[in-house]
């Protein structure tokens, strides 16, 4: 055992920080799809990390990219001069941005995580209203359940309760003139979990008027929320309402982006192009704190050429196009190029889905989804106690070798794309010994 470090200095205040102190699980180092703690004891990844290493754990080629840019140019900022790493970088990504050769979201920018991606789309969008003369478009529509990070703009326009309460007085007051936050009703918790879901967002247009609407925001896919998948045709719809009131569409794919569907991008997945796309996460594999916002040429235009009112958006990151940060994403869609990593979910998606579902009729399971190499296992919440039969089956896992997500009374996994076919029946295998013994 290293020595025990002290766990009161470095401060996560979460609810989840207080189940960690009782009983702390420290990793301490990873390799490919395994980490290993501190007590040299094996955890295979059943995440990636936090929906993040899409290459595996410990990748050289990432490492080795990071230790030459660290000593060729640490850092330099992007305020009225730049480098060629961050020109590089925006220039690979272009290639496979979201979208089809028409349409392609080409224009990127960049920030530091998830929550500042998601910030800075939703000020492009007002920004991009204002510049073609909607100043009166201030409002962004979010949805019930939607998780768009911890910023202010994040959790101005996120669904999940537990990020928002807090803040009501002080989210309307800040955010009054530029988020009003109204949240349709889609949830798979509904039995009417459909298509018609989307009309709710006409029915907002209408009670606000769509002249005060800059956009809208959901994850194509949402995760923390535990996985829920949209309905056929629903993307689809809300794409034709935004268009039929000139809203804009921002999908927020911090964890669908870079493979973990099936393709590079959720939005290539549901054939549904937005007019913007916050990533984060699988952009450097985990591997350094990074995020880019992609646009279209129509948001890029509007607001950058010839745009007076343009100027007015003042916006960007001290790291906003980290060098290092750069070069380990360079890195990272090398690796995602020569080993198919973008696609890889597709091959396994069979074998995962088989699996997944051989869970079905486990003590406590109510459902099993599964998109891509996305999965959720659904439990029965305990009278009284919702959260924590999930939580036991993770603390299980944990013990046996597994690491876990538990989002309430929802397992999520997210394997890194490398995983093989014998490890995912290792990841059901131990979920399904800890379900039996789950009170
Ligand atoms: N959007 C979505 C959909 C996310 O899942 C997350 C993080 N889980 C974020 C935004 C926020 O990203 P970060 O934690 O890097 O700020």
């Amino acid at each position: 055992m290293m020595n025990e470090p002290v766990l009161d200095n470095f401060w996560m205040p979460f609810t989840a920080n207080r189940q960690f102190k009782a009983a702390p699980r420290l990793l301490a180092s990873a390799e490919g799809m395994y980490y290993t703690d501190v007590d040299g004891n094996r955890v295979l990844d059943g995440t990636a990390g936090l929906w993040c290493c899409n290459a595996g754990h410990g990748r050289r080629k990432i490492s080795e990219a990071v230790e030459r840019q660290l000593s060729t140019l640490d850092f330099a900022p992007t305020f009225q001069m730049g480098h060629p790493v961050a020109f590089d970088f925006a220039a690979k990504l272009a290639e496979i941005a979201p979208g089809g050769p028409d349409n392609r979201l080409d224009r990127v920018f960049f920030t530091g995580s998830g929550s500042e991606s998601v910030d800075t789309a939703l000020k492009i969008a007002i920004a991009y209203q204002r510049a073609i003369g909607q100043g009166t478009r201030t409002r962004i529509i979010g949805r019930e359940k939607g998780y768009h990070g911890v910023g202010f703009g994040g959790i101005s326009v996120g669904g999940l309760v537990n990020n928002r309460r807090m803040f009501p007085q002080i989210l309307a007051d800040h955010m009054r003139h530029t988020l009003d936050v109204e949240r349709n009703a889609y949830s798979k918790g509904l039995p009417a979990h459909g298509v018609e879901l989307a009309d709710d967002l006409e029915r907002l247009v209408q009670l606000h008027g769509a002249e005060t609407i800059a956009a809208v925001i959901v994850e194509p896919m949402s995760g923390s929320a535990g996985v829920i998948l949209p309905p056929k045709g629903y993307l689809e719809k809300l794409r034709a309402t935004a268009d039929k009131h000139g809203i804009l569409l921002i999908f927020d794919e911090v964890i669908t982006g870079f493979g973990r569907l099936g393709t590079p991008f959720a939005t290539d997945y549901f054939g549904v192009v937005p007019d913007l796309v916050t990533t984060a996460k699988g952009l450097t594999n985990g591997a350094i704190p990074m995020g880019a916002v992609f646009a279209g040429r129509k948001v890029y235009d509007g607001l950058m050429v010839g745009a007076e009112n343009a100027i007015e958006l003042f916006h960007g990151y001290t790291y906003s196009g980290h060098p290092v940060a750069c070069a380990a994403g360079i890195a990272t869609l090398g690796i995602y190029e020569d080993e198919g990593l973008l696609t890889r979910a597709t091959e396994l998606a069979d074998h995962w889905q088989e699996a997944l579902h051989s869970l079905k009729g486990s003590p406590h399971v109510v459902d099993i989804r599964n998109l891509g190499l996305v999965g959720a296992i659904e439990l029965v919440p305990r009278d009284g106690a919702p959260g924590t039969r999930a939580y036991d089956v993770f603390v299980d896992c944990f013990k046996r070798g597994l690491l876990i997500r538990v989002t309430g009374d929802i397992i999520a996994l997210s394997p890194p794309l490398i995983v093989e076919k014998s490890q995912i029946d290792d990841i059901v295998s131990t979920i399904g010994e800890a379900l039996k013994r789950a009170a």
